[in-house]
């Protein structure tokens, strides 16, 4: 999507739709999915009387808008909570605390036919494409359960709709008396894309979609992610660890730590102008092909701290080459400053308004 969303545009004020760039028709328009406060805490180790002995903060307290048509990128180390986050949205997690709404519906007060309603507009697709196709069904079987379920066709137009979407995802219609272990990786997540498709949502969670793919199988699925959303006004929330894959598929990224989100900007000003410590590290890590863009490096120590106990202040300051005695007290609030671009770090903070 590197072309397609000037910044302004994509996180822009203006609630009105508008197209951001004519050339390619792609629409970037209101508020679909928004996030206030969330935050989901597991109890592990039952201990006297079934009461939890600890509890992990997997989610701490998130907020984040996603525009219909529109890709905000999740970025960090695994277990700073993404997964978590992007579960949680969709209440396949039911979420400890916080709101949700999508088109303006709340969330988290649906219960039974109406979540499962919603459910058709908000679909995941996941990482492991060996792991999350049942072995033992065709896959038209596959791509028509969501069909099936919301009764959305029966008989020869349910095979006919199957056999549309699995061509929509550059598969073949013959394939449809197929077996999941008949096909590649990169076919069984185009699998996974068509029955994520097959109920017509306005908002996928794609979690990891290609990091267990190969790394030349990776950009054809992410080309195909980014023609679904053009054609269909798609919005995502796009989970990656590697900031490499979310540049070229956002228009927003935010970056997580911990539970967190530490930075969030447009694509285009994250990757110019990273400010927080863990950005910039997680960018040292990532080849650069411009060197006058490169960078300071910073290394980073050791691994993600526990999140049953999260350090003190900021997070991140156990493995910040700059933490101060601050850092180790306050916790940094997410500031936003100029270009949209909003950090949560005592020590660099946004780019002034
Ligand atoms: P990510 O997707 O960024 O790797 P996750 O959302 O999977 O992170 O996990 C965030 C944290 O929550 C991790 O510490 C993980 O171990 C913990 N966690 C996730 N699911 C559970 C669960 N069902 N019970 C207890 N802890 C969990
Ligand atoms: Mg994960």
């Amino acid at each position: 999507m590197s072309d397609v969303a000037s910044p302004a545009v994509a996180s822009g004020a203006a609630p009105s739709v508008g197209p951001v760039d004519a050339r390619r028709e792609h629409v970037v328009g209101a508020p679909l999915v928004e996030v206030r406060g969330l935050r989901k805490e597991y109890p592990i180790g039952g201990g006297f009387l079934g009461r939890a002995r600890a509890t992990v903060h997997a989610v701490a307290g998130v907020d984040l808008t996603i525009r219909s048509g529109e890709t905000l990128g999740i970025v960090g180390e695994s277990g700073c909570g993404k997964s978590t986050l992007g579960r949680c949205i969709l209440r396949l997690t039911e979420p400890t605390s916080g709101a949700i709404s999508f088109a303006g519906r709340d969330v988290l007060a649906l219960s039974g036919a109406e979540l499962r309603e919603m459910r058709r507009e908000m679909q995941i697709v996941f990482q492991d494409p060996y792991a999350s196709l049942n072995p033992r069904m065709r896959i038209g079987a596959i791509v028509a359960e969501g069909i099936e379920i919301h009764h959305l066709a029966r008989g020869a137009a349910k095979r006919r709709r199957v056999e549309e979407l699995l061509e929509k995802v550059g598969l073949r219609p013959e394939h449809y008396d197929r077996y999941p272990h008949e096909f590649s990786g990169g076919q069984r997540q185009r699998v996974g894309i068509a029955r994520a498709l097959a109920v017509g949502p306005r908002f996928i969670v794609a979690d990891e979609p290609v990091s267990a793919l190969d790394i030349s199988i990776q950009a054809q699925v992410l080309n195909l992610l980014r023609r679904l959303q053009e054609e269909m006004q798609l919005a995502y929330l796009f989970i990656s660890h590697d900031l490499r894959v979310v540049e070229h598929v956002s228009h927003r990224v935010a970056v997580m730590y911990l539970g967190k989100i530490v930075e969030q900007a447009p694509r285009e000003e994250l990757y110019r102008n990273p400010c927080h410590p863990y950005t910039r590290a997680l960018l040292s890590a990532v080849p650069v092909p411009d060197p006058r863009h490169r960078p300071e490096r910073i290394r980073l120590g050791g691994d993600v701290p526990s999140p049953i106990h999260p350090p003190s202040g900021c997070a991140f300051h156990p493995r910040c080459p700059f933490a101060e005695e601050r850092c180790r007290r306050e916790t940094p609030a997410l500031v936003e400053g100029a270009a949209e671009h909003a950090v949560a770090c005592h020590v660099f903070p946004a780019p002034a308004r």
